[in-house]
């Protein structure tokens, strides 16, 4: 039994099937393990019956907190609300569909009162029930912004994992909006170690990150944590530059020692300017990202707005001033 106040953050969207499963699973692990401990669903604007589901068990069990989103905002800005409700001493960020299993939790505290560290993050060893599409696009995600990233983020990892409070609070003052929690946690620093375990299928319904989903988080985890698609695109502009010098080099050169070769076919003059127009437009797109992005930030909306709380008051440091 350990004695340290430990919050459970647990984000959901239309999860009707699951969340009454989720929630005696892990209410077993908490209540065999901790001495205090809260348990906090982040409904973000589910349409289906995942709110009163949660409003009903919440009637009988103070420990389950419930904060529900005014509309769909996404599974990143949920888990960044919790951590800045939270205020156990400990937090563990874990899936609402039971593919992270609660079982793990006190093996992940025995670990890190072992390593004295402040973060325990999952590495998923398999994945149990996914898509091949899935699987793959994940494995090239993780290898892609790992090469990408400027600081090395750890492979095969999600959200799953468990923080303490020096780094729940170090995230909780990261002014950005958009944010990519698992490169941020890995940025803020301190003692980190991983832990592995088999990720299973989910327990039951189906993903609720569409492709869209999908290639936003991708996008916002990308112009986030690297500025090297800008110099690709300055490169790219660099080998421009130089395939025309010579290029015209090499037209001067036969204008002046063999004027009569220089009638030569559209085909090489369209691949140029086909080339070169796809250059440009490469690189102004991902100007047109970066440009994007900052535009997001500095509108300065909040990352989630709240419509309801239970068995917790709303904490005035939240982002929502
Ligand atoms: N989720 C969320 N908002 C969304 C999408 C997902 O809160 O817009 C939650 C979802 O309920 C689940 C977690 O994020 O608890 C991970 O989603 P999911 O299991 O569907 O993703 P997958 O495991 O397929 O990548
Ligand atoms: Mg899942």
């Amino acid at each position: 039994m350990y004695p340290i106040y430990t919050s459970v953050i647990i984000p959901c969207y239309n999860e009707q099937q699951v969340i009454e499963e989720s929630y005696l699973r892990l209410t077993k692990v908490m209540q065999a393990n901790f001495q205090r401990y809260e348990l906090i669903f982040i409904n973000d604007g589910s349409k289906d019956n995942t709110l009163p589901i949660l409003s009903g068990l919440a009637k009988k069990d103070a420990n389950l907190k419930i904060l529900s989103f005014s509309r769909n905002f996404g599974h990143q800005p949920a888990v960044s609300a919790g951590l800045a409700q939270c205020s156990g001493e400990l937090a563990i960020i874990i899936d609402a569909d039971l593919q992270d299993p609660p079982e793990l939790i006190p093996a992940m505290v025995a670990l890190q009162i072992k390593e004295a560290c402040n973060v325990v993050y999952a590495v998923r060893q398999s994945r149990q029930g996914e898509t091949v599409f899935k699987k793959i696009t994940a494995k090239l995600f993780y290898r892609t912004i790992n090469y990408l990233s400027e600081v090395p983020l750890p492979l095969d990892t999600g959200d799953f994992r468990l923080i303490d409070r020096k780094v729940i609070d170090a995230f909780n003052r990261l002014p950005e909006r958009n944010k990519y929690i698992r490169g941020l946690i890995t940025w803020v620093g301190f003692k980190q170690v991983p832990i592995s375990y088999e990720r299973s299928e989910r327990f039951a319904g189906e993903t609720k990150y569409s492709l869209g989903k999908m290639l936003r988080f991708a996008r916002t985890s990308l112009l986030y944590f690297s500025n090297k698609p800008l110099r690709i695109a300055s490169s790219l502009g660099v080998v421009a530059v130089l395939i025309g010098l010579i290029l015209t080099l090499w037209v001067f050169y036969v204008k002046i020692f063999k004027p009569n070769e220089l009638v030569h076919g559209w085909s090489s003059i369209l691949i140029i300017v086909i080339f070169f127009g796809g250059v440009q437009m490469l690189t102004i797109g991902i100007l047109g990202e970066y440009l994007s992005s900052i535009f997001n930030e500095i509108k300065g909306r909040p990352e989630f707005i709240i419509d309801d709380v239970v068995n917790l008051t709303p904490d005035s440091s939240t982002k929502l001033d």
